[in-house]
């Protein structure tokens, strides 16, 4: 077995990720006393992905999320913080996350199980297309080794043969200007993206080229929850997923005013933040702040806020104090009374903490974050041919380059998930286990 990887590093926007892990019937959801089922993970990405979703791949990821997270946690010794998130569009809190809140922790666990088993990743080496035998079979990729992203014409030329198929888990596309242009022309260079720079889309034009079905590739995702105070995902997007949304109000600076569930799915909070020329601030109070392990690097990097007293904070951010403070005391009462009449954000099971000094803040805004499109696969994670519908041998396919999981919009902690169950599919037909 051989991986190979285009840069300097291994890990992609694996590595650089959240690590927010959803499984459903997770056993801490057990011992909080939250009632949930695969059938009803599965509701909630159909919910949030307007029904564009393929049922079975849907299927596949909800009923593996368990396995995975296991795999995860007993067979790779990652460590996951003992309570559970409740994410955006998730009917039950159901989201593991590292204890450090970083997804960098699972992919160091997967180098080492690599070097543990001998496999070797080679770096520098960009795959440049599939080698196909007379019958259409892949069997072997085209590669330039020694390469130096991005450098076009450096190192050279190889053959790799595969005694038994070829996994394309090359990624997403949304570093690549040129293609996502093509299929959504405002997604141009000026929209900053959170992902590494090499989610470049050749991989899955390869595909394309010997004619796999490509899927939903106008359908990107903006993350609801980037702030415009740092570059790229940062230090404070953890910040405010983890405590910010959770026991906090998004604010319209222009109103002082909420104006979406901050618990919706990522599709409808980033189409209000952006609607009527909004410009959102995150407010949260000084005891849900310090809950985030990081809070310390987000305060010195300046992209996290810290005031004493709502005036400072109305004063410093031009927001009309007046309206902030009646927004911030309808929220609290909401809070005491255990329903969100304006919104419907849902308020239930898990401890909830009063907005109340210091108040934390976030200046959002949203930035390029995930391609629900790819190319399309079945639950064997074979990679399926445009004209004919069926398998193209030798060539299985899993993560951010195959599209159909998440239609209209991903739920956040699903994309790993998905990443496992279908990287461990394809590993094992690939191998013919
Ligand atoms: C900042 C950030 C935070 C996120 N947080 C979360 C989270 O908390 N929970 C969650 O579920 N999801 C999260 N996501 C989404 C999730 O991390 C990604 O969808 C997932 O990691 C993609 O994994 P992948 O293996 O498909 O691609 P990647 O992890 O990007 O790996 C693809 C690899 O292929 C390499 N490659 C590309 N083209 C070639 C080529 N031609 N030849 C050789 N190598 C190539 C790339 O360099 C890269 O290393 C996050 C995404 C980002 C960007």
């Amino acid at each position: 077995m051989l991986v190979i990887e285009k840069m300097k590093l291994p890990g992609g926007n694996s590595a650089l990720s959240g690590g927010l892990f959803a499984a459903a019937n997770a056993p801490l959801q057990a011992a909080d006393g939250i009632e949930d089922s695969p059938a009803l993970m599965a509701e909630d990405m159909f919910k949030a992905g307007h029904g564009l979703n393929h049922p079975e791949l849907v299927r596949t990821v909800a009923e593996g999320s368990l396995g995975a997270f296991l795999w995860c946690r007993d067979d790779l010794g990652v460590v996951f913080a003992d309570s559970l998130h409740h994410g955006g569009g998730h009917s039950v809190p159901r989201i593991y996350s590292p204890a450090n809140c970083s997804g960098s922790v699972i992919l160091q666990a997967m180098l080492v199980k690599c070097r543990e088993l001998g496999i070797p990743i080679r770096l520098q080496t960009a795959m440049k297309g599939f080698i196909q035998d007379a019958g259409g079979a892949v069997v072997g990729a085209e590669v330039i080794a020694d390469y130096i992203f991005p450098r076009e014409g450096s190192g050279s030329v190889r053959r790799i043969g595969a005694a038994r198929g070829v996994v394309l888990a090359t990624g997403g596309y949304c570093q690549d200007v040129e293609f996502r242009k093509v299929h959504d022309p405002g997604l141009g260079a000026a929209l900053e993206t959170t992902n590494h720079p090499g989610a470049t889309a050749e991989g899955l034009v390869s595909a394309l080229r010997i004619g796999a079905t490509p899927v939903h590739l106008s359908w990107f995702q903006m993350g609801p929850w980037t702030s415009r105070d740092e570059e790229g995902w940062g230090v404070s997007t953890m910040f405010s997923v983890l405590v910010g949304l959770r026991h906090g109000v998004m604010i319209d600076a222009c109103t002082g005013r909420r104006f979406v569930n901050e618990l919706a799915d990522r599709l409808s909070r980033s189409q209000e933040m952006v609607a009527a020329g909004r410009d959102p601030m995150l407010i949260v109070g000084g005891v849900a702040a310090r809950q985030y392990p990081n809070l310390a690097q987000c305060l010195k990097r300046g992209a996290v806020k810290r005031y004493g007293t709502l005036e400072e904070l109305a004063r410093d951010q031009a927001i009309d104090s007046a309206a902030l403070a009646a927004t911030l005391e309808h929220y609290n009462r909401s809070l005491d009374e255990g329903v969100d009449e304006e919104f419907g954000r849902p308020l239930g099971t898990q401890e909830r903490y009063r907005i109340e000094p210091p108040y934390h803040l976030v200046r959002l805004r949203p930035k390029l974050h995930y391609c629900n499109g790819g190319i399309q696969i079945d639950s064997g994670a074979r990679v399926l041919d445009l004209g004919r519908h069926r398998p193209i041998p030798g060539l299985h396919a899993a993560g951010e380059v195959t599209g159909g999981v998440h239609g209209a919009c991903r739920l956040g902690g699903v994309a790993i998930p998905e990443c496992i169950v279908f990287g461990r599919i394809a590993g094992r037909n690939a191998a013919g286990l």
